[in-house]
C-alpha cells in the first residue's frame, strides 16, 4: 500500500507543466498493477512430495529396521505393497549372509521393482532399505539401532513416489527401481554394501546400462555435491543429472562441484562394471545416530530430487 500512494504522488508531480515526457516514463515503470513479466517457471515433475513424505515416516513408523528386527519384516511387506500397483513386475532377489564375529546369519531381500521389462535400454535408480543396527556415532547410545529417516527412509521413499511417477507418465525405456538390502550393516566397510554386492554379482535379467544411487536425499534443504568416485568414474551421467537439476531450478539443492568421496553401494557395481553415481547429502548432523528422524527431512527435499530423477529418466531415449 505504501509504495502504491508512492507511485501515485510521483505521478501527480510528474503532470507538472514541463514533465509531460517523464511523467509518462514514471507512471509506466512504478504502476502497480503493471509487475515486470517473471520467467516461465520451469517445468517439473508430477512427483508428489507430502506423499512421498508420507511413505518415508511410515517407514519410520515400523520402528527400527536392520535385518532380522521386526520393524525389518514389516518394511519388507510395506514396499511390496506400495510398488506393486505402480511397477510392471516386482523381483525379490533372497539372500542370506553370515556375520561370523556376531554368529548369525541374515535373511536379506533386494526388491526390484520393473517398468518396461522388454526395453533394451535399461536405467536404474537404487537405494537402501535396511537401517543401521549401531548408532556408531552417538556417544551415548552406540549399541542402540537408528531409525534411519533420512538413511534408509528417504531414498525408498523418493523410489516409491518415483514409481507413481512413472506409472503416470510411462517412461521410453526400461526402468529399474531396487532396493536393496544390508547396506548399514557393518560396522566396517566388509561387511557393509551386502545388498549391493550380491545384485552386482547376480544380475541375472536386470544389468542396467547405468545407476544412480539415492542414499540420504531427505534432508531438509538437502544439499547434494558431486561425489568423488562417482565424478572420477561417470563424470557424463554426474554432468547429466546435474544440468537437470540446474535446468529444473534446482541448483540450489545440487551445488556443482565436488565435495566428499564416500563409501557407498555404487562401488560394488563399479566394480561389477555397472557405471553407477551416488547422489548422497552427506552433511547431516544426524548420521548414524538416535537423532536420524523424520522431523529432520522434508517433502520439499525429496520432491527436488525426486524431480531430477523423473527428468533424467524421462529424457532418456530407447
Ligand atoms: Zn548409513
Amino acid at each position: 500500500m505504501t509504495k502504491y500512494f508512492a507511485a501515485l504522488l510521483a505521478f501527480a508531480l510528474f503532470l507538472l507543466p514541463g514533465c509531460r515526457t517523464q511523467s509518462q516514463t514514471v507512471a509506466v515503470s512504478t504502476a502497480p498493477a503493471s509487475p515486470p513479466a517473471a520467467a516461465a517457471p520451469p517445468v517439473r515433475s508430477a512427483f508428489d512430495g507430502d506423499r512421498a513424505y508420507t511413505d518415508l515416516t511410515a517407514q519410520c513408523a515400523l520402528g527400527v529396521r536392520p535385518p532380522g528386527s521386526a520393524g525389518h519384516a514389516a518394511c519388507l511387506e510395506l514396499i511390496q505393497k506400495r510398488l506393486t500397483p505402480n511397477v510392471d513386475k516386482v523381483v525379490l532377489q533372497p539372500f542370506t549372509y553370515t556375520d561370523p564375529a556376531r554368529h548369525v546369519t541374515l535373511h536379506l531381500t533386494n526388491i526390484l521393482g520393473i517398468i518396461n521389462p522388454n526395453a533394451a535400454k535399461k536405467v536404474m535408480l537404487f537405494t537402501h532399505w535396511d537401517t543401521r543396527p549401531t548408532a556408531d556415532m552417538d556417544l551415548d547410545h552406540k549399541t542402540q539401532p537408528i531409525l534411519g529417516a533420512d538413511d534408509g527412509a528417504s531414498g525408498t521413499a523418493a523410489q516409491l513416489e518415483l514409481a507413481r511417477v512413472f506409472h503416470a507418465k510411462r517412461p521410453t525405456v526400461g526402468v529399474i527401481l531396487l532396493f536393496v538390502d544390508g547396506e548399514d550393516w557393518g560396522p566396517g566397510e566388509e561387511k557393509m554394501y551386502l545388498g549391493a554386492r550380491y545384485f552386482a554379482a547376480h544380475p541375472g535379467l536386470y544389468k542396467p546400462d547405468y545407476a544412480i544411487l539415492l542414499d540420504m536425499v531427505g534432508k531438509k534443504d538437502v544439499t547434494i555435491y558431486r561425489e568423488g568416485r562417482s565424478q572420477t568414474w561417470q563424470p557424463e551421467l554426474n554432468d547429466k543429472v546435474w544440468k537437470a537439476a540446474s535446468d529444473l531450478g534446482y541448483a540450489a539443492n545440487f551445488p556443482d562441484s565436488v565435495k566428499y568421496t564416500i563409501g557407498d553401494d555404487h562401488v560394488p557395481f563399479h566394480n561389477a562394471g555397472i557405471p553407477a553415481i551416488d547422489l548422497i547429502d552427506f552433511d547431516y548432523a544426524y548420521w548414524h545416530t538416535l537423532g536420524d528422524t523424520a522431523d529432520k527431512c522434508s517433502p520439499q527435499s525429496l520432491k527436488a530430487v525426486g524431480d531430477v530423477m523423473a527428468k533424467v529418466v524421462g529424457d532418456e531415449k530407447p
